[in-house]
């Protein structure tokens, strides 16, 4: 196969014969020489590819048609570079251009875009430094998710996407369905779910949760990682409609296990991202957030800050006037308490525990105070929320009673209450939302900015 620029950069410039294959970033043009700077996606820096005197003539036809955005073939010499911030470059013999791309309909002209435009012609996108450089970095992101479970001796589960149980989300969950809407209006109802294609309401999961607790009385040590859809109208920097969020769960770990799990865990992908995305978390930290990779070296290595719910309000009491939404014991912690706790607090990510239960789901385990649920949110500067886990409650009087309080229909968790029937474990796990962790590693502001195609409220193009 074809050598991509990433690995031309691995070899001596000896002289060898080069071919280049990519995209023109730019073309330069003194009056020796023309400069072409190629891009082909497999690393952050292009690859300039140097017509000199003899070179242009032989190339003129060609040079005349290539411009920004244009797909082209080179061929040369592969030499030191005399410039700067570059060890090589090509000495270009020959050029073809494979695709033109018209300078005055191609978008992406050498200048800065706004993230508003970027996102209009997310077609496009990729081929910009910003989201080519996270691209690289989800996809060694995700590889890194597998190799932490992995190497632990977790079992990955693929865990449904069309569901019937209304596990959790009620309200929030995206309808599943073949029957034909506009007909039964046509006819004033009712829209009888028995014909519907599952003999009953279905939706589109918001969590592998429940599923991928069976698998943990099972294995032991599972984890789900895959697309995950929340109907929640909240256009916010930090909520997609559609995401992916990785779920381990862990057999007889209680929440103590749970927090180191986790901590390891954001540990671990900030030192593959230092580690192997150099080039682009250094772009990011230079162009998107000044100050990310110290902040990402500072976090790999100290611990993480542990406060209880109720010390996380009191700190808040103290400054009632710093915030919109005014906290007290009960609330629920908004996106500007979380903010205020990792940034002014305790200056660093921060894992908040024992949530009063009236907040939190109901299989979370219940503590003795009867108040407060081992719920265990992980917070990190900036946006806040980046992981909610919990060990689960496994007493099964204890969680038919929570079901019952909270006015949901116990028939439908029969497989899921099931489980404390028959050989129950304590158990523990979290969800670590994939775009918020990128949000995390590479400082980008936005989450629609760190997925290749966003779903949110009144957005489905392309
Ligand atoms: P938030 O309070 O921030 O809306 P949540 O408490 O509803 O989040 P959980 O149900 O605890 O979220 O989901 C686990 C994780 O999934 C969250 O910690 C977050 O990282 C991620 N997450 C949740 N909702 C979204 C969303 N709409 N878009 C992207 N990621 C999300
Ligand atoms: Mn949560």
């Amino acid at each position: 196969m074809r050598l991509t620029i990433r690995e031309i950069f691995d070899l001596p410039p000896d002289g060898r014969g080069v071919t280049v294959k990519g995209w023109v970033r730019t073309k330069r043009e003194t009056k020796s020489a023309v400069f072409l700077e190629v891009n082909d996606g497999s690393r952050m820096g292009n690859i300039q590819c140097v017509f000199d005197e003899v070179g242009t003539a032989k190339a003129a036809a060609e040079l005349a048609r290539v411009g920004t955005g244009a797909s082209v073939c080179v061929e040369g010499l592969l030499l030191p570079s005399p410039a700067t911030g570059q060890k090589l470059e090509v000495q270009a013999s020959s050029l073809s251009v494979i695709g033109e791309a018209p300078a005055d309909s191609y978008p992406l002209q050498k200048k800065a875009h706004s993230m508003e435009f970027l996102r209009e012609i997310a077609h496009l996108r990729p081929r910009t430094n910003t989201f080519g450089a996270v691209a690289r970095v989800r996809n060694r992101m995700a590889f890194a998710v597998h190799q932490f479970f992995q190497e632990r001796g977790f079992n990955y589960v693929h865990t449904p996407i069309i569901t019937t149980s209304d596990a959790e989300g009620a309200g929030e969950m995206f309808q599943v369905t073949t029957l034909d809407l506009a007909k039964i209006a046509a006819k004033g109802g009712p829209v009888d779910y028995s014909k519907d294609f599952f003999g009953k309401a279905a939706s589109l999961t918001v969590s592998g949760q429940l599923n991928v607790e069976t698998y943990c009385q099972a294995l032991g040590r599972v984890y789900t990682f895959g697309p995950t859809f929340r109907a929640e109208n909240s256009n916010t920097t930090r909520h997609l409609s559609e995401f992916w969020m990785i779920e381990p769960e862990v057999a007889f770990n209680d929440i103590r296990d749970n927090m180191d799990l986790a901590e390891d865990f954001l540990k671990q992908l900030a030192r593959v991202a230092l580690s192997d995305c150099a080039e682009d978390l250094a772009f990011f930290d230079q162009r998107i957030q000044n100050g990310l990779v110290d902040m990402l070296t500072k976090m790999e290595a100290a611990p993480f800050a542990r406060m209880t719910y109720g010390d996380a309000v009191k700190e808040l009491e103290k400054k009632p006037e710093a915030f919109e939404f005014k906290p007290y014991w009960g609330c629920d912690l908004q996106s500007e308490h979380e903010k205020f706790l990792t940034e002014k607090v305790v200056g660093g990510p921060l894992i908040v525990t024992d949530y009063p239960k009236e907040i939190k789901a109901f299989y979370m385990k219940l503590n003795d105070d009867g108040k407060t649920v081992r719920a265990m949110d992980v917070l990190v500067p900036r946006f806040g929320e980046i992981i909610g886990g919990s060990e689960r409650e496994e007493r099964l009087d204890v969680l038919e009673k929570r079901i019952a309080d909270l006015g949901l229909d116990k028939s439908v968790y029969w497989w899921y209450l099931d489980l404390r029937r028959f050989g129950t474990t304590p158990h523990s796990g979290f969800g670590l939302g994939f775009e918020r962790l990128l949000l995390y590693i590479t400082g980008m502001a936005n989450i629609r900015d760190v997925i290749p195609f966003p779903r949110a409220p009144k957005l489905a193009d392309f």
